[in-house]
């Protein structure tokens, strides 16, 4: 195999997710809550990148592996505003800017320790407040959460 063919492969991916403009100081975070040191697939990961956006990004790239809704909205949580790439036959085939969903199903814990969900075995559903801070409210109990204080159920 010659050099460019060995470069290719190492950083172009043929199918999978490319989860781009991670701030670098989130990138193990993002790392950890989608488990992948698990994952049995290839997986790049890249940090301090240069970006224009950001000063310094963080990068991930797993081939064969499409992240669930439910995934993304957990990755919205913890770094709001990344680029998530769809690749299939070395091309993008989506490209989107991940945002705070407005309705947070089964993801975070509600902080509030006499809240219903923490009492009884009922899920919990937060609402999105204000997506520029980052607040919450359990549906429940009304408590307000700020997603830098949140824990991930
Ligand atoms: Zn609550």
């Amino acid at each position: 195999m010659n050099q460019n063919k060995k470069e290719l492969q190492v950083s172009a991916l043929c199918n999978g997710t490319v989860i781009d403009h991670i701030p670098a100081d989130k990138l193990f975070e993002v790392v950890n809550l989608l488990d992948i040191p698990s994952m049995s697939t290839n997986v790049t990961i890249g940090n301090n990148l240069d970006s224009k956006k950001l000063g310094k990004k963080g990068l991930i790239k797993v081939a064969d592996k499409y992240f669930t809704d439910e995934e993304v909205s957990r990755i919205s949580l913890v770094a709001p505003n990344v680029v998530l790439n769809t690749i299939q036959d070395y091309r993008v085939v989506d490209k989107r800017e991940v945002k705070m969903p407005s309705l947070l199903r089964n993801i975070v814990k509600c902080s509030n320790p006499n809240c219903i969900t923490n009492n009884e075995p009922t899920g919990t559903i937060f609402h999105l407040v204000d997506s520029e801070k980052g607040t919450i409210r359990c549906h429940y109990c009304e408590k307000e959460i700020n997603v830098k204080k949140i824990e991930l159920i």
